[in-house]
């Protein structure tokens, strides 16, 4: 029996994870199709049902559904429960277990693509939704030695800043409002964008939630958002001579993750690499 994968998200236009799952599923013989499904909120709760069938090992969970999702599988891996939005779902016998690989994703991404090591380093993440829980938990379990969130609904960053501060790790992670970035970005090695600002079909596409004066020439900063590849932060970033580097590394690494979840085996991360269309590799 064919095997059934696939995306949930709404929209989905924008989305890769068919393209690149399918071409690693291909590479290594494994009968099963990774779909895209498109679903708005109010259809998503039934449509995770439909994970349970025999013929289905799972799925991927994008916008705007990452954290609606912690409520509807069975278990939750700990690092899941902890980060507060899950991107994976894997279906056994029935039961779905929810899981966030967005935290090694990423920080696979920053050590291998990036070339950078977080450990001891000081970090500025831009954002407090799904995708920035998963980089503030992956950045403060790698090590970071100061940690600060801003967002533009500042109460979202204290929110974040309180919760992974009550995790296990060292040290607090701070909450800054945007008017306070001026005290902290000149000074953070990292600085990761972790809003949508930037990302194609956003209001804020061609925004940087950071402009260049704020970023030191020898930080690194890394864009969550992939498409497009080149966003107006990568560009602040560049114009402040800083390394540069954009979100699809996480986004493979991320997806690796999930197919060895759901299939058992290592995921072939060239092939999901070269199957990206070369216009829309990252920076
Ligand atoms: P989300 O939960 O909807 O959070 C969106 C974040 O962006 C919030 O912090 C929001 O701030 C902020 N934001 C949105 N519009 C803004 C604007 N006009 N000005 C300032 N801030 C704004 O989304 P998410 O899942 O965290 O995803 C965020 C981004 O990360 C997306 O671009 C997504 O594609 C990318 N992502 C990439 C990967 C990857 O593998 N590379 C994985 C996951 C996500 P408020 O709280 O104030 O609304």
């Amino acid at each position: 029996m064919t095997k059934r994968l696939g995306i949930f998200g709404y929209p989905l236009h924008h989305s890769l994870s068919p393209l690149f799952q399918q071409a690693a599923l291909d590479a290594l013989g494994i009968d099963a199709r990774f779909e895209g499904w498109p679903t708005p909120p109010e259809k998503f709760a039934e449509a995770v049902e439909g994970l349970r069938a025999d013929d289905c090992l799972g799925c991927c969970i994008t916008l705007p559904h990452k954290e609606a999702a912690l409520e509807l599988v069975d278990e939750l891996d700990a690092a899941a429960e902890k980060i507060g939005a899950i991107n994976t779902i894997v279906n056994s016998g029935g039961r779905l277990k929810g899981y966030n690989t967005d935290a090694p994703g990423f920080i696979r991404g920053l050590r291998e693509s990036a070339g950078f090591e977080p450990e001891g380093k000081s970090v500025l993440v831009l954002g407090a939704g799904g995708a920035a829980r998963g980089i503030v938990y992956a950045l403060r379990e790698a090590g970071v030695s100061r940690m600060a969130i801003a967002n533009r609904t500042e109460e979202r960053a204290q929110a974040l800043a309180r919760d992974m501060s009550r995790a296990r790790f060292r040290p607090d992670a701070m909450s800054l409002s945007i008017d306070q970035l001026a005290n902290f970005a000149p000074y953070a090695d990292l600085i990761v964008n972790a809003t949508s600002m930037g990302m194609r079909g956003s209001s804020a596409v061609e925004e940087s939630p950071v402009p260049p004066e704020l970023i030191s020439g020898s930080a690194l900063c890394y864009d969550a958002v992939y498409v497009p590849p080149m966003t107006p932060f990568l560009e602040a970033g560049e114009d402040a001579g800083a390394q540069i580097a954009g979100g699809l590394s996480m986004l493979i690494y991320q997806g690796a993750e999930g197919f060895k979840l759901w299939t058992g085996q290592d995921a072939p991360v060239d092939v999901m690499f070269d199957a990206i269309p070369p216009t829309m590799r990252s920076v």
